[in-house]
């Protein structure tokens, strides 16, 4: 079996969906599963609902509106017929997404995230689902809940991997097109947990690996895997080919054409993972696999915008060890602070970290307590793999260097702009 996973930009609207059936056509579609995104910036629009939803705001009624005339026009443009089933599917997700706006007593915000974000998924598999139906391809729909269990963790939620295992051994049909959603997942009570902003692509993985799939494919708007994002960079070349462990540190480090989720379920399994341009199926694209790279090292860039930049000192000069050290880790870990670089000296420690959850004000009142704390926000942190003299030059060019890391085949560099 392949699995292929379509992400928000290859679904954004009727053409998109419909060059889904393009690309079907051309690479074959029997015994696949195909994972699914929200469409566009669905789950974007969504994060509003929930903030208005919040907010008790009067323009909750309008953003849950937005969303739906969103997916109205794409299902007026894909389908003439106003009869045609779909159209009262893609409702019954507007009534239940409105039933639980209305009913929900729950004041667990992440919660209230999970339960609202996934209608975005659920919709767009249930347009795409009819569209292949429409078009003479007969599918499957599969509601992930009833397969991938995790954790009750709302908004970053760990798989169950027995369960899950078990679930998608024993259900899911081969010789089918089968179409799930992706980022989704269930928890014993059966309510609807997230895997992580971005995270279809390792719902695709997980998928892949429970079923001993052939290889995984993502479909994208790009080539395949460039040395560089190339919406930021002019003359960023394709890889053909990188190994595991370069596409591993490649996501660590941000290179969000593969969420870093990905790839180990794939390595263990040595299940392939093709990077692929949904403009061009034919094209090879990027293939990731085992062994070693094919490629000469070309410097690899890759940009975090937004990060915050953490100095820590100690007060009384006491120097900063294993035992602080771990306590400002585990810190760090429960508020949920994602590490992207560390820098240690005997007295001071500093790290560049992602502040996805809005937790840093909390953190900050306890760590200045036992450190003096210093921090800058929106700093960027660049990260160069195979690095050389004219590549760090290419990165530092007119900007404030504030810190610098060089390993063996990393250097990093956090600017201000
Ligand atoms: P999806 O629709 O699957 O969510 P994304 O938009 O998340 O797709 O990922 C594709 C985007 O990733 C590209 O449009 C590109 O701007 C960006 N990107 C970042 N780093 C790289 C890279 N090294 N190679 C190719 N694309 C990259
Ligand atoms: N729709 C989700 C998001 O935008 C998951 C994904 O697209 O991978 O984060
Ligand atoms: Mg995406």
């Amino acid at each position: 079996m392949r699995v292929f996973k379509f992400g928000g930009a290859s679904v954004k609207d009727a053409e998109g969906i419909k060059n889904v059936y393009d690309v079907l056509q051309k690479v074959g579609y029997e015994d696949v599963l195909l994972v699914v995104s929200a469409m566009g910036k669905t789950t974007n629009a969504l994060e509003v609902v929930i903030k208005d939803y919040f907010e008790k705001s009067s323009a909750l009624k309008s953003s849950v509106q937005e969303v739906k005339k969103y997916h109205n026009q794409v299902l007026l443009d894909l389908f003439e017929d106003d009869k045609n089933p779909v159209f009262t599917a893609v409702q019954a997700h507007f009534v239940e997404l409105e039933y639980f706006l209305s009913h929900n007593k729950s004041p667990n915000y992440d919660f209230v995230y999970d339960q609202v974000v996934s209608y975005g998924e659920l919709i767009s598999t249930t347009i795409l689902a009819h569209f292949m139906n429409h078009m003479g391809i007969k599918t499957e729909w599969i509601d992930v809940r009833n397969f991938i269990k995790t954790d009750s963790n709302y908004r970053d939620a760990t798989v169950d991997w027995d369960l899950t295992q078990k679930n998608i051994s024993k259900n899911v049909k081969r010789k089918m097109l089968n179409i799930t959603q992706g980022f989704l997942g269930s928890n014993e009570n059966n309510f609807t947990t997230t895997l992580g902003r971005e995270g279809s692509d390792y719902t695709a993985a997980i998928f892949a690996y429970c079923l001993n799939a052939e290889s995984v494919t993502i479909w994208k708007d790009v080539p395949g895997v460039m040395n560089a994002d190339p919406r930021y960079f002019e003359n960023a070349s394709l890889l053909n080919q990188i190994s595991y462990r370069e596409a591993i540190e490649l996501a660590f480090y941000g290179a969000t054409v593969i969420h870093p989720k990905t790839l180990q379920p794939l390595q263990k399994k040595e299940i392939p993972l093709y990077v692929k341009s949904f403009i061009n199926p034919l094209l090879k694209g990027t293939s990731v696999s085992k062994g070693v790279n094919l490629e000469p090292y070309l410097p690899c860039f890759i940009v975090k915008r937004n990060q915050l930049l953490i100095s820590l000192s100690s007060i009384d000069f006491s120097f900063i060890m294993e035992e602080n050290i771990s306590e400002i880790f585990s810190l760090f870990h429960q508020f949920k602070l994602k590490v992207n670089l560390i820098q240690n000296t005997a007295i001071s420690f500093s790290v560049c970290v992602e502040d996805k959850f809005d937790n840093f004000d909390e953190l900050n009142a306890i760590l200045s307590k036992k450190f003096k704390v210093d921090f800058t926000p929106d700093v960027t942190l660049y990260t160069i793999r195979h690095f050389n003299d004219s590549a760090a030059q290419t990165v530092e060019q007119g900007k404030k260097v504030v810190l610098k890391q060089i390993s063996t085949e990393t250097m990093q560099i956090v600017t201000v702009e």
